[in-house]
């Protein structure tokens, strides 16, 4: 059976470029930086060429920004947190729909992290937004959102927030995980109103999944100590003291991952060529096709809003069937590979299934005395540019299927909430088989 994924948001598998630019890379690795052996100038080059195509992807301006590579996006919004020179009473102001990784990194950072609301829909409250930027003006040194969320794949207005951010006199960050590989990023020239000071993604996302993300932030965001001191952060030492590099390097404490950084430079290259703009509209048009379908299937409920500008995310339940029992049996029986759960978005996800603070509080006391099965979730179908309606279609095919309670093989729940086919399960192959 062809194996259908449909797991893109989570991470998507290597383009044969990428691949291709590795291997052609990996005979003249070296060392960066430091050495002065034909590889180490090889690989110096690759890795800075690297940062160029990246600092140009999004728009950078070379003499204000930075490049920063990191191992993901969660690295990168936590390096960031933790560098960013924030004052003592500041407040950062994320969002309920964010992902984990754009959200825990400021709890402990500012004063106070302000949530803006989602509407009834779980679309971005814009009204909520302006009123909480004009409630606490002055005091916010940062707007941090999503480009697009990685459970209902609504494309926020990235720029419109900036200029709600920066007539406030706030920083704008932009968690661009699930933008970057769908849409074009533009970070606009210092000075427009929609300006974005600083944005992060993760190379798995972009089809070149060797270990590495991107900061590219604002210099002034940067402060004078790295959070990661060690080799390479540093101009000079002695025994009593130390004078820092400058940027980028004291932001990339020890040996930097330059294979991963070659390959994320091979991947915006063969998305650039296509085009983002023409990815974004097949990907569109596919969405709204699976969307089409899949609102027939009787009992399956799609979550969010469904008219917005959407990357193809589609999270879904069905009525009376657990969100990880879908999905085992759409993997197991179907060869189709998604994702359940609350994709590490908890309040977003408790938001669409509608419970309340006090139901979430309980869910997670729950959670937190050990009773993991039967939490709340969702299932989430979503796209990679190379999908295509024969995909859909399969996993339409098995969703019916399964809606009409078609489950032919015994399920037994684990520990952890998730279903494990009782015998007849696909076999890894044999060296990862254990
Ligand atoms: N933000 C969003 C919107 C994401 O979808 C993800 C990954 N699911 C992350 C941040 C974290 O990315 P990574 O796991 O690559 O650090």
């Amino acid at each position: 059976m062809r194996q259908v994924n449909l797991d893109n948001a989570a991470s998507t598998p290597p383009l044969r470029s990428v691949l291709d630019a590795v291997t052609a890379f990996l005979p003249s690795y070296g060392s960066v930086h430091r050495g002065t052996g034909y590889r180490s100038r090889v690989s110096t080059a690759a890795f800075e060429q690297a940062r160029d195509t990246v600092g140009r992807f999004v728009g950078a301006d070379p003499d204000r920004d930075v490049v920063v590579f990191t191992k993901n996006t969660t690295e990168a919004i936590n390096r960031l947190a933790a560098t960013m020179p924030f004052p003592r009473d500041a407040v950062v102001v994320t969002t309920m729909l964010e992902h984990h990784s754009n959200d825990l990194p400021w709890r402990h950072r500012a004063a106070g992290v302000v949530h803006v609301r989602a509407t009834p829909h779980g679309a971005l409250d814009m009204d909520d937004l302006a009123a909480r930027l004009d409630h606490l003006r002055g005091r916010v040194a940062l707007v941090a959102v999503t480009g697009a969320s990685n459970v209902t794949g609504v494309v926020q207005p990235i720029h419109e927030v900036a200029e709600l951010a920066h007539r406030a006199g706030a920083r704008v960050f932009v968690d661009a995980a699930q933008l970057a590989p769908h849409r074009p990023l533009a970070m606009r020239p210092h000075g427009d109103p929609g300006h974005l000071d600083a944005v992060a993604f993760s190379a798995h996302k972009m089809y070149a999944p060797f270990g590495t993300g991107a900061l590219v932030a604002d210099r002034s965001m940067f402060g004078h100590r790295p959070d990661h001191p060690g080799g390479g952060t540093v101009a000079a030492v002695t025994l009593a003291d130390v004078v820092w590099a400058g940027l980028p390097d004291r932001e990339e404490g020890g040996t930097p991952n330059v294979v991963g950084a070659v390959a994320l430079a091979a991947a915006i290259e063969a998305l650039t060529e296509v085009g983002l703009d023409r990815l974004a509209e097949h990907e569109l048009a596919l969405a709204r096709y699976a969307t089409a379908r899949l609102a027939a299937v009787p009992g399956l409920t799609i979550h969010g809003p469904t008219a917005a500008d959407k990357v193809g995310v589609i999270p879904f339940s069905l009525a009376g069937l657990d969100h990880a029992l879908v999905a085992a049996v759409l993997a197991d029986e179907h060869g189709i590979g998604v994702r359940s759960g609350c994709f590490c978005a908890h309040p977003y996800v408790a938001h669409l299934l509608g419970l309340d603070d006090a139901a979430a509080a309980t869910w997670a006391r729950r959670v937190g005395a050990g009773a993991l099965r039967g939490a709340p979730g969702l299932v989430r179908l979503s796209l990679g540019g190379y999908s295509n309606r024969d995909d859909v279609d399969r996993a339409v095919a098995a969703i019916h299927a399964v809606a009409a309670g078609e489950i032919r093989g015994w399920y037994d729940e684990q520990p952890d909430g998730s279903f494990v086919l009782r015998c007849g399960r696909p076999a890894l192959p044999a060296r990862f088989a254990g």
